[in-house]
């Protein structure tokens, strides 16, 4: 139908829904052919889950609406025993398409914000995001779809174990400090997301609209690694 794929084009698909042209939900990932998408399993379930197990319930995910129109949810990348973990806001266009965390400009700069304190994705760190789906034209996912990913991000965290995980940008920083507190109000501190160290930088899509404050990641991150040798 030439009318839902124009309305799916314009990340219309809700209204697509609305009028009949699409079902919600029709989008979602589906676990194999047999099978119908998955709705998150009860948080206390995700809490026990291994690896395999938690990255299939992630990939089948219909807990929130953002399912509808994701290429597939990105799970995150990384040493899963590594001392630092990174996490984002939620996937872009690029990651939406190649299924890895901070593939796109911001995840370049990111690279390079790493490798200038001597990390390297993959092998010191681990990188993951708030929401596992691209929320529509990347706006900020809202509180529920936060909510509704969080028993993931929670095992995730768990099961890495990091010494230090650092919340880039303010949605990462509102998800794990459960606090409304400015962005520039929590840098320069240490806080606890449970009993892990954290600390709060800029995001890496900020810093490429504001460049000036680069400066400011960079003593993030130079504090960072003295916070997470401190250990
Ligand atoms: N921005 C994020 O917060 N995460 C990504 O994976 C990419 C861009």
């Amino acid at each position: 139908m030439r009318a839902k794929r124009i309305l799916e084009a314009l990340e219309l698909a809700p209204v697509a829904a609305l009028y009949g042209l699409a079902e919600a939900g029709a989008h979602c990932v589906e676990a194999g052919p047999q099978s119908e998408p998955a709705a998150a399993p009860a948080a206390g379930a995700i809490a026990a889950m291994g690896w395999t197990e938690l990255r299939e319930a992630v990939r089948t995910c219909s807990a929130c609406g953002l399912c509808r129109q994701r290429k597939q949810a990105v799970f995150g990348v990384g040493n899963e025993a590594g001392p630092w973990l990174f996490v984002g806001e939620g996937p872009g266009a690029d990651e939406d398409e190649q299924g890895d965390p901070f593939v796109g400009q911001a995840g370049k700069l990111l690279d390079g914000m790493l490798a200038a304190i001597g990390i390297a994705r993959g092998r010191e760190a681990y990188i993951a995001n708030v929401v596992k789906c691209r929320p529509p034209g990347n706006r900020t996912p809202t509180p529920d779809e936060a909510g509704a990913c969080a028993p993931f991000l929670d095992r995730q965290i768990e099961l890495i174990a990091p010494k230090l995980i650092v919340a880039l940008g303010k949605t990462a920083a509102i998800r794990l400090l459960a606090t409304e507190a400015s962005l520039a109000s929590l840098r320069g501190r240490v806080h606890r997301y449970r009993d892990t160290p954290l600390v709060v930088t800029y995001h890496p899509a900020y810093l490429l609209r504001n460049l000036p404050d680069k400066a400011k990641a960079w003593e993030d991150l130079t504090f960072a690694r003295r916070t997470l040798a401190a250990a």
